[in-house]
């Protein structure tokens, strides 16, 4: 599998599912195993979308509609520092 395969949508998904259970989630492109997250959306709910990115690469994954566990700092959509801290990243061309 070449990198630009391995770097796919599908694998950040995996990624998140990894993280949400409590595992440790790694790098699909470069293997680095300290994937960050940030979550946003409504705090009442829960839903909302999810950035994950590798800090050694900076490939990431965008997930659309995600439920995100209360164990999870979640930012509000009118936070205006949601996406402080948020590097830009390189996502899969899929
Ligand atoms: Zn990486």
């Amino acid at each position: 599998m070449n990198a630009k395969a391995a770097n796919s949508a599908h694998a950040w998904a995996l990624g998140y599912a990894r993280l949400v259970s409590g595992e440790a989630a790694v790098c699909p492109a470069c293997g680095h195993t300290e994937i960050q997250a940030r979550f946003v959306g409504d705090l009442e709910t829960r839903l909302g979308y999810g950035l994950l990115w590798c800090p050694s690469c900076s490939r990431g994954g965008r997930l659309s509609r995600v439920n995100v566990p209360e164990d999870f700092e979640m930012r509000a959509w009118d936070d205006d520092a949601a996406l402080d801290g948020v590097p830009e990243i390189r996502f899969p061309a899929d």
